[in-house]
């Protein structure tokens, strides 16, 4: 394998990729450009899928894959690189093995944390290109705002029910995210729980977000600059609609109308409803790495039973109605809990009494 060689395609890689080396627009040298490209995917659920499948199959060499979430039941009727076999599992780990199958001559790197404003910079600095596979409209201002500032091209896209939204962002050409999609609260979006996502428009909006992250990567101009494309499978409608730059906006305007106010980060989220039982999130303030050996320990002698054991995350139960998952980077999945208060005592009892990190990592 010559994953090391940014030079050169091996024979391996020309067969592999043969198909699209003969598409004019591609070619060797368009290849090769594809294997030093290094893109970062936001999000690894009902977008996401298809979107790491087509980007690793094509021959991205670095994709970076960002996610909090582990896997659940009601994931598999749309997130394809998923079985029930890895239920429980973190999502970033099972995607990146299953990507490295798929295709041996890239790299994936997998982080099993949340994206938001306090270190988007961080995850996002040195990448090409960024792409959203994001149910969140906090997690993806956050990235909107680290890519104008880092001038990195960040290819948007959303779906839900059977219609989809998809744009390119280019920093200083194009309108940013909060130009044309501010002031949105995830409080008052429908979600996948709620309203349902068809997966066929899901497969759209995953390959016209690729079809616009390669255009990028081979140097061309993404074909959705300016504009944002509308798809409703209902209708059977595509339509584009003409956006702008606002003089005014608060994260690229010219004249901002006033500083921007921080994305608002909360210790404990409440996801919505999985099975009828209350989900939270919590996420600490900072990311710091947990053992997986000395998680494990420590919940086996406290009585917990253990469901999954994976290298980024642990899910487990208390033998009543309490089912936890705990990532790697300090994030925890709490189900059967009844209140915020009574999260953090579970959290804290774990995180700060049992594996002694210390209470300012987290709030
Ligand atoms: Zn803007």
């Amino acid at each position: 394998m010559s994953i090391n060689d940014e030079k050169n395609l091996s024979d391996k890689e020309i067969e592999f990729y043969s198909r699209q080396i003969v598409l004019k627009d591609v070619g060797y040298n368009g290849q090769l450009k594809l294997k030093n490209a290094k893109v970062c995917l936001v999000g690894v659920g009902g977008l996401g899928c298809p979107i790491a499948t087509q980007l690793i199959a094509m021959g991205i060499g670095y994709l970076r894959l960002i996610d909090r979430d582990v896997i659940e039941l009601s994931n598999l009727q749309r997130q394809h690189l998923y079985s029930p076999k890895f239920i429980g599992y973190p999502k970033v780990e099972v995607a990146s093995n299953r990507l490295k199958e798929l295709n041996p001559y890239i790299r994936v790197d997998p982080f099993p944390i949340s994206l938001h404003e306090r270190n988007a910079e961080e995850l996002l600095r040195g990448m090409d290109v960024v792409i959203d596979g994001l149910d969140s409209a906090r997690a993806r201002y956050a990235i909107n705002r680290a890519c104008i500032k880092l001038k990195i091209p960040y290819i948007h896209g959303s779906v839900i029910t059977t219609f989809g939204n998809v744009s390119a962002i280019i920093p200083n050409e194009t309108p940013c995210l909060e130009c044309f999609y501010g002031d949105i609260k995830d409080e008052d979006l429908p979600t996948c729980a709620t309203a349902g996502v068809h997966p066929s428009i899901i497969g759209i909006i995953a390959s016209i977000q690729v079809s616009e992250v390669i255009r990028v990567i081979l140097g061309e101009k993404p074909l959705l600059m300016n504009k944002l494309l509308h798809c409703d499978l209902q209708y059977m409608t595509f339509e584009e609609m003409n956006i702008s730059r606002s003089e005014s906006c608060l994260v690229c305007g010219q004249k901002p109308a006033a500083q921007s106010v921080p994305i608002k980060q909360e210790l404990v989220e409440e996801l919505c409803g999985r099975s009828g039982k209350r989900v939270y999130m919590v996420i600490p303030r900072e990311t710091f790495e947990i053992s997986m050996s000395d998680l494990n320990e420590f919940l086996r002698n406290n009585g917990f039973k253990i469901q999954v054991k994976a290298n980024l995350g642990i899910t487990f139960n208390n033998n009543k109605e309490i089912t936890s998952s705990i990532l790697k980077s300090g994030i925890a999945i709490v189900e059967g809990v009844e209140n915020m208060n009574d999260v953090l005592d579970f959290y804290n009892k774990i995180i700060v009494d049992g594996l002694g990190i210390h209470q300012s990592h987290i709030k």
